[in-house]
């Protein structure tokens, strides 16, 4: 057989497989409005279909269009996002819809390649929205599809470097399906994301269920896992944050915006120290000391993909002397889930008004 007639046969087998066996009825498949497709998109990027979901009928309650959700206050955008992580996702989100509205008239553009211009949308997502909503023959390189495409070729090059980055794209590329676009790129698409997601997993795959398993190097040479080969790990690094919980006697809790960039960007957090004894310092400044109520949370550890967090809380209350403490406000607990709180300052804020510690 030919390469040619062997790719077209690799594509036709996704397809075929997809109509069959791959996820058919997630909400954002049942329509090719790119608003929606693009908000999907976005929200499973490092995030679990089933979590996504919920945040993604709400988001669409609340924000029916592109145009609605340029329009929407930022903190309201951070506080629906609120517990999916990631939150640059959001503000690019947010960022995106504006300029949807103020460069394309509302309409999001047909291609990949403008698609590929827009905040927060990379050359992966440009692709899905362009080939699901548009039929556009391009293809895709999220994580799943990457290992699925690595092993099916033998594609054993180090992914660290961006060479092999743009070489495996311009593989992908030539997989794809070349006739009846309108229906297979979808299928495609969608197709190869599932197996991914469900045959071709990163530890055990499923060859005997995949439908390309003719074709598939790695199978042949019994070493899947080994691919994606990449050689440069993530360094992690962990870090300290000592956390003033600020509460006055109405219940209300002293929130501050976090700088525009880094860690939970944009976002409201109780106050932030570096060291123990800086915290010290600032709750020494509160109110009358004989007045108020000092206790030590028991610390945690939130992990972030490069960083390990180790959060030490404190809940100050009584006399916190009440007035402005510099940058921030005063909110209380209804008026938390309309800004935009991390995850888990938002359960440790929670725990404190329930005392669950
Ligand atoms: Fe992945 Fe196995 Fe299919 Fe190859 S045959 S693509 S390793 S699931």
């Amino acid at each position: 057989m030919s390469v040619f007639a062997e790719e077209a046969r690799i594509a036709e087998r996704v397809v075929a497989w997809q109509a069959r066996h791959g996820r058919n009825h997630l909400p954002w498949q049942q329509t090719r409005d790119p608003y929606r497709v693009w908000l999907s998109e976005i929200m499973l990027q490092q995030t679990q279909v089933s979590t996504v979901l919920d945040y993604y009928a709400r988001f669409l309650a609340r924000f029916p269009d592109v145009t609605a959700l340029a329009n929407a206050p930022q903190d309201e955008v951070m506080g629906l996002w609120s517990g999916l992580g990631y939150y640059s996702r959001a503000r690019n989100l947010h960022r995106c819809a504006q300029q949807v509205v103020a460069e394309h008239g509302g309409a999001f553009p047909r291609t990949a390649e403008v698609l590929a211009t827009l905040p927060g949308i990379g050359r992966s997502t440009a692709g899905a929205i362009a080939a699901f909503c548009f039929s556009e023959r391009v293809p895709i390189l999220d994580a799943n599809v990457r290992r699925v495409l690595t092993r099916l070729l033998g594609f054993d090059k180090d992914m660290a470097s961006a060479a092999n980055e743009r070489l495996l794209w311009g593989l992908a590329e030539s997989l794809l399906p070349s006739q009846d676009l309108g229906y297979a790129m979808p299928r495609y698409t969608q197709g190869l994301m599932d197996l991914g997601a469900s045959i071709c997993t990163p530890r055990a795959p499923r060859c005997s269920a995949c439908p390309v398993m003719e074709s598939c190097q790695a199978l042949k040479d019994g070493d899947a896992e080994r691919y994606p080969v990449r050689t440069r790990k993530l360094t992690r690094r962990a870090e300290s944050w000592h956390l003033a919980i600020v509460r006055d006697e109405r219940g209300r809790v002293w929130l501050q915006r976090r700088p525009p960039t880094g860690i939970w960007a944009g976002m409201h957090c109780v106050p932030v120290f570096s060291d123990d004894a800086a915290c010290a310092a600032f709750v020494a400044g509160l109110g009358d000391p004989s007045q108020r109520v000092l206790e030590e949370l028991p610390p945690f550890v939130h992990v972030l993909t490069h960083r390990d967090l180790h959060l030490h809380p404190v809940l100050i209350s009584g006399d916190v002397g009440g007035g402005a403490l510099g940058e921030g406000e005063w909110l209380g607990q209804d008026q938390w889930p309309s800004v935009g709180l991390p995850a888990p300052i938002r359960k440790l804020l929670d725990a404190t008004q329930a005392r669950l510690w």
